[in-house]
């Protein structure tokens, strides 16, 4: 079988989200799932992607609507990756998708549509030493491939996956002659979008199978409060059976505290004693005091409206007040930066901020905190409670998509069964965080009770393995 995976970020050459993590995990497991599966990746020509690639080969040149492009050829990690070379469309340094003001490049509708292109070119031939036999699109930046794949008579199987809802990728229809897909896409059966163009509709609608990250968000998205208005197109292919949730995994290469080659002492489930050199280690480093006393909460995210920080900033005098401590990693919305910087001033002592993206501090702050604060309005998969888990680090999550699938509440029963592993609140307000938060506190000064949730925790399985399978057999059924 010929995959080919159609993306914009991989990791660690590029990446702003989960997606980049999903893109640089999935290929590989699927090729030691499966050794007769033939996976490559497409990824447009960003400055990062150009420099970490090796081996690269040209594979053709050609005149696009896009203009002139080469098309090239390399290898990361042992996994074949096509690289569309355009440097008047990607060569941007900084987000592949807007300017340092955080406004959009105003050319995105080409710089992605000429993605989904050649996908479809893949699957017809461009080169005519390999065709693709299932593209496999991610999020908005790759949907055009479903439409392009449709209006040449399906020349390969289609599969969209949904890392997330909230970025439909909206463009002015007046392109649509121009990016070359037939004017008769341009309906509500189609890629219409209340007088737009949407590429994850058009992904969404035009895909032979739609996937999205997690069984939950699979279902919340056919409903309007998560549907971000494509909830009853989306209801329509869950009742053709055409919509599911795999949940997406964890690179055990990367994030596991056994192995992980960042962090400051390796620790597993029968010595736990590396955790707590890397507490001291991030209490030491973000300039708070050093003590093994307090919780130690953790943030590592984008700062945006989706992840309910606003939540956590509310929450924040009660975390002090009861002698916890918080670290805070991220980057997004100005307006949450500066809150967040501002608490880091009013309690020195207890919250520190460091804003921007740095990978090599997200795993010092996984392996050395106590909880990883998670309280999302909607998380479609969520991979940092995942490594939370891996490294003993208990996630504190909202009842919502990914985070409701993979983190089991601290309830009596729960305990009793030794099966919880996190907290959980179902609310959506200060309230419910605050709550949660008292739950923590009281199970934190249960140090046995701590090490067990811990334990079952840490043994939890979310390899990639399974979820490269899923997808795998998914393939499968629908040839
Ligand atoms: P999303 O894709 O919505 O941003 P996920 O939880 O699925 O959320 O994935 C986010 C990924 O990005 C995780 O691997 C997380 O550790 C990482 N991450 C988020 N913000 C930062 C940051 N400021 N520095 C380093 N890593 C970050």
């Amino acid at each position: 079988m010929k995959i080919l995976h159609v993306c914009a970020e991989l990791f660690p050459l590029l990446k702003t989200g989960g997606l980049a993590d999903v893109v640089g995990a999935l290929p590989k497991a699927q090729v030691l799932a499966d050794s007769t599966a033939e996976v490559r990746i497409l990824l447009p020509g960003f400055p990062n992607i150009l420099q970490g690639i090796n081996d690269q080969v040209k594979v053709t040149e050609l005149d696009t609507f896009a203009g002139h492009i080469t098309l090239l050829f390399g290898n990361f990690q042992g996994i074949h990756v096509y690289i569309i070379d355009a440097p008047h469309l990607y060569n941007r340094q900084g987000s592949p998708y807007h300017d340092e003001f955080m406004n959009d490049y105003t050319d995105n509708y080409k710089r992605f549509a000429l993605l989904g292109w050649i996908a479809c070119e893949l699957a017809c031939g461009l080169d005519s030493f390999w065709r693709a036999e299932v593209v496999h699109a991610h999020d908005w930046h790759a949907g055009l491939a479903c439409a392009y794949l449709s209006a040449r008579g399906k020349p390969a199987l289609s599969v969209f996956t949904i890392h997330n809802m909230a970025y439909p990728g909206l463009f002015n229809s007046k392109h649509l002659s121009e990016i070359q897909i037939p004017a008769d896409f341009y309906q509500m059966r189609g890629l219409e979008f209340y007088g737009q163009i949407s590429y994850l509709k058009a992904g969404i609608f035009y895909a032979d199978h739609v996937t999205t990250v997690s069984p939950t968000y699979a279902t919340e998205i056919t409903f309007p409060e998560s549907g971000f208005g494509m909830h009853a197109l989306l209801q329509e292919r869950r009742s053709h059976g055409q919509l599911t949730g795999i949940l997406n995994g964890v690179d055990e290469t990367i994030w596991h505290p056994r192995l992980d080659h960042i962090i400051t002492a390796n620790y597993h489930m029968g010595n736990m004693k590396g955790k707590a050199l890397n507490k001291t280690y991030l209490q030491t480093r973000m300039h708070l005091p050093v003590t093994a006393k307090s919780p130690l909460f953790a943030v590592i995210s984008r700062l945006t409206e989706q992840k309910g920080l606003d939540w956590v900033l509310s929450a924040l005098p009660s975390i002090v007040e009861k002698g916890g401590q918080l670290v805070v990693l991220g980057s997004g919305d100005i307006w949450m930066q500066d809150a967040f910087k501002h608490a880091a001033q009013q309690y020195p002592k207890h919250i520190a901020v460091h804003i921007g993206y740095d990978d090599a501090l997200s795993h010092h702050i996984i392996a050395g905190s106590d909880v990883v604060l998670m309280p999302s309005r909607f998380e479609p998969c969520g991979l940092t409670q995942l490594y939370g888990l891996k490294y003993g680090t208990l996630p504190l999550v909202r009842s919502t998509g990914g985070l409701a699938d993979t983190v089991i509440d601290c309830t009596l029963e729960n305990l009793n069964d030794k099966i919880a592993t996190g907290f959980v609140f179902h609310g959506f307000d200060t309230q419910a965080l605050d709550n949660a938060l008292r739950r923590v506190f009281a199970l934190w000064s249960h140090p046995k009770d701590w090490a067990c949730v811990q334990n079952a925790a840490m043994r939890q399985d979310y390899s990639w393995h399974n979820t490269a399978n899923q997808y795998l057999t998914l393939y499968r059924n629908l040839f």
